[in-house]
């Protein structure tokens, strides 16, 4: 969102092209072609994983890039790339290109953006997660805490590496029951969220296969990993090697010696 918005707010739409249209929810490409062309974007701004892009005459375009969705600016528009899925076109050459291997991202057109973001908890790094809310957003669940960092409608916008590391960092196991967590592992695991999702935008976002910002610029936070996707290698506080379960459905890393 920070690479995207001095490129993008100001532009109008001048035109769509889409390569697969189940990235667009619920219109056709036509329909979400016209609502789009001669539209101008407002302002940008980011709630959980979503990029919002508030349009002129009151309607919202709403993107989620999901498991490997990615977004590219180019001026001009670039060949068509490799899993290219949509293309945004803009009155000054520019364009915006979808990029999502795995088909699972989405774009969202609304005049209410509460339908689809309304529901989401508070932000990690805003104001409202003050260590009261996140204390009890989570003391009387009794439900694994990694799963609980992950649910986006208690906590929005903490992803499966923050979520390993978060835990690594505040040395609790992810398989404890969020009830058993004394006040002080609750103060230190909140303290851990908001510094690994610090870390992780200070270096702009971590690159394991794919990721890359909005000029093709990989991350640099995959260096600062403790445990994620690290099975086998030393624990940097301990030396013990890291171990992986899936907890959730998700791959999970942790230290078994430092993680209680
Ligand atoms: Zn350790």
């Amino acid at each position: 969102m920070r690479d995207l918005h001095p490129c993008l707010v100001g532009r109008t739409f001048t035109d769509l092209s889409v390569y697969w249209a189940g990235t667009i929810y619920g219109l056709t490409p036509e329909a979400l072609a016209m609502q789009l062309v001669g539209r101008r974007i407002l302002d940008l701004s980011r709630r959980g994983k979503y990029i919002i892009m508030t349009l002129s005459e009151g309607q919202y375009l709403l993107l989620h890039l999901r498991m490997s969705g990615q977004l590219f600016l180019a001026k001009p528009a670039p060949e068509r790339q490799r899993h290219v899925r949509l293309v945004f076109h803009f009155d000054d050459g520019s364009c915006l290109s979808f990029v999502d291997q795995r088909k699972f991202g989405r774009v969202y057109l609304t005049c209410d953006p509460a339908e689809i973001i309304g529901k989401l908890g508070p932000e990690p790094l805003g104001e409202d997660l003050t260590p009261e809310v996140f204390a009890d957003a989570i003391r009387r669940r009794k439900g694994l805490i990694k799963p609980l960092l992950l649910n986006q409608f208690l906590i929005a916008g903490i992803g499966n590496i923050y979520a390993d590391e978060a835990l690594f960092a505040a040395g609790i196991h992810p398989c404890r029951r969020a009830h058993t967590l004394t006040p002080e592992e609750i103060s230190r695991l909140y303290q851990a969220v908001r510094e690994v999702l610090e870390q992780g935008i200070a270096n702009h976002g971590t690159t394991l296969n794919k990721f890359s910002d909005a000029h093709g610029r990989p991350g640099s936070n995959q260096g600062s990993l403790a445990v994620f996707q690290r099975t086998d290698k030393a624990c940097p506080r301990c030396g013990a090697p890291i171990e992986r379960l899936v907890v959730g459905g998700r791959g999970t890393h942790y230290c078994a010696r430092c993680q209680r």
